[in-house]
């Protein structure tokens, strides 16, 4: 994929888009693989750079909801756990089964959880990714070295699915494009076009130049996430916000405060919430929280308060705590959550996202989650469908493998999240070895990695490649400042950038970097 030339077909386009979606996060990237899927001309754009909202910023889950189920919300379970299964079967690259345990210490939680989760299971029925165990305090002990052991019963093991977030979006930015979309990124939406009162297309501006666009769409996606009532306002100034933005902060520590490749999950914590602690790419990612904040930002910050909170339900449960300097990475990320809806279509969908059809005939998706992403996309295409008067084209997603597939990835080893590109990075390095050196100790990722995410990927700024291609400022914060010269330069010779280009990159990167180390924590208002 390559920026000028997604920039070349909108210059070049004369005829009108059948779509336009807003919002390159997982719910607008999901749309957009759904509409060019079913074969209709799509374009999306992105304000910043892909998964820069919401959807970098996960617990890395595609899971059922263990909190709907305590909701008695079976059906919202149910149906996370179909697309749990359907998510494994089409990007088995990047979604892996992980071993789930729950310490219970009294009998009364051994009962309550092990039949919550035996139940969870059977709401999975054939998609299944393993029976839950009821486990002894030995066989607990065994599977969790590092758990509190007072008081300890026992425990419930089970299975869920764990993803890395920001590469399965950009492995379905590559989908949507294969499908015909023309995707991209750093193109903020600024006005809503209309004719007779009803939304014919957007202005939006290319942020690397300040050049300014005019497309038109039969039908607009709003899929902005806990941004879209910035976007509803520039379609009716009036309307009243549906966004109430709620923060939740992962902590990232060293692997060995969970050394055994087991998660820990703690279904009820002292604010009422689930916490977890799950090994991803080598550390451990522990959260979260859910804090009500007053708007939604594109770098959200964590209070000390919730540093303070999961350092503490963790240490609550763990016999070698975590201190606040064992802190690698703080991330925060933004809930969509959907306080009101006057929709006209929202009441017919007993689901975790809203769909709503302003006047103007702008349509908004927002809520949901990763897992049901797809779905969420299905409701929104065939909704638009009919608003639009479309063809009624079927979808075409749930057997659509998404780009870089493969069955058996690990054969890659630390390439094994890009799925069949990893062959191609590794011809990279075939043909220059140098980039085969690894950026820093403490992580997985190499050189090669930087060049393949600039060269194919339209990462535009260290930023891109440091929190979204690679992971490593989510991973390790202080590591990530340390290599972005380094990450700088190659990306210059890449690019073909010159030295005052890798210097404002560099301090551009530093300044955002800053917010994922554990002492620049934001005052509570
Ligand atoms: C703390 C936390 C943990 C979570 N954990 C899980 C989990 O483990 N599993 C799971 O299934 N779900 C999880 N979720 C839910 C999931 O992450 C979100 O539902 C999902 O990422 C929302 O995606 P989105 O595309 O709607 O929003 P976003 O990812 O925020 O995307 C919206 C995009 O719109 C862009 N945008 C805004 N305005 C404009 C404009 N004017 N022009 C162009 N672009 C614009 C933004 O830059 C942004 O990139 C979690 C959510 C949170 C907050």
């Amino acid at each position: 994929m390559i920026r000028l030339e997604m920039l070349n077909r909108v210059r070049t386009r004369e005829e009108v888009w059948d779509f336009i979606v807003i919002g390159g996060g997982a719910t607008g990237v999901g749309c957009a693989v759904d509409a060019a899927a079913r074969g209709f001309d799509v374009l999306l754009l992105e304000q910043n750079d892909f998964g820069k909202g919401t959807s970098s910023r996960s617990t890395k889950l595609v899971h059922g909801g263990f909190r709907y189920l305590a909701q008695a919300n079976f059906s919202l379970v149910k149906e996370a756990l179909q697309e749990r299964a359907i998510l494994k079967k089409n990007a088995a690259h990047l979604v892996r089964k992980q071993s789930f345990i729950v310490p219970c210490y009294s009998l009364r939680q051994k009962f309550f959880y092990g039949a919550g989760l035996k139940f969870y299971n059977l709401l999975a029925g054939k998609y299944g990714f393993g029976k839950s165990l009821i486990l002894s305090k030995a066989e607990t002990l065994g599977k969790l070295p590092n758990v509190r052991r007072k008081n300890l019963r026992g425990g419930i093991l089970y299975f869920d699915g764990q993803f890395d977030d920001a590469r399965l979006l950009i492995d379905l930015v590559k989908t949507a494009n294969e499908q015909s979309a023309t995707v991209l990124n750093y193109a903020p939406v600024f006005q809503l076009t209309k004719n007779e009162n009803k939304i014919d297309g957007v202005k939006f501006r290319d942020a690397e130049t300040g050049e300014e666009f005019t497309a038109k769409a039969k039908i607009v996606i709003n899929a902005t996430g806990a941004f879209c009532d910035a976007v509803r306002e520039l379609s009716d100034a009036k309307c009243e916000k549906i966004i109430a933005p709620s923060q939740g902060v992962h902590l990232v520590f060293d692997e060995k405060f969970l050394p055994s490749g087991n998660a820990l999950m703690i279904p009820k914590t002292g604010d009422g919430r689930v916490l977890f602690a799950i090994p991803w790419h080598g550390k451990i990612v522990v959260g979260t929280t859910d804090t009500p904040v007053e708007t939604a930002e594109l770098e959200p910050r964590a209070f000390e308060e919730e540093i303070e909170f999961i350092l503490q339900t963790a240490g609550n449960y763990l016999q070698n705590q975590p201190q606040r300097d064992d802190i690698l990475s703080v991330f925060v990320g933004i809930r969509p959550l959907v306080k009101s809806s006057k929709s006209k279509s929202t009441a017919a969908l007993s689901r975790d996202h809203t769909i709503e059809i302003d006047g103007a005939n702008l349509l908004t998706v927002t809520g949901g989650k990763w897992t049901t992403y797809r779905r969420m996309a299905e409701d929104t295409v065939n909704q638009a469908i009919e608003l639009g008067n479309l063809p009624k084209k079927i979808c075409a997603t749930q057997d659509l493998k998404i780009h870089g597939f493969c069955e058996n990835s690990e054969a890659f080893g630390d390439l094994a999240i890009y799925g069949a590109d990893a062959e191609k990075i590794r011809e990279l390095i075939e043909e220059n070895p140098i980039l085969g050196e690894k950026l820093h100790a403490d992580l997985p990722y190499c050189a090669a990695e930087i060049v393949w995410a600039t060269r194919f990927e339209m990462a535009r700024t260290l930023e891109d490649v440091l929190a979204r291609r690679t992971r490593v400022l989510f991973l390790n914060a202080r590591a990530a400042i340390e290599i972005a010269p380094k990450a700088a330069e190659i990306m210059r010779r890449e690019s073909g950038e010159d030295e005052n280009w890798a210097n404002k990159q560099l301090e551009d990167f530093v300044a955002v970097a800053r917010n994922y180390l554990s002492e620049m924590v934001a005052k509570k208002s």
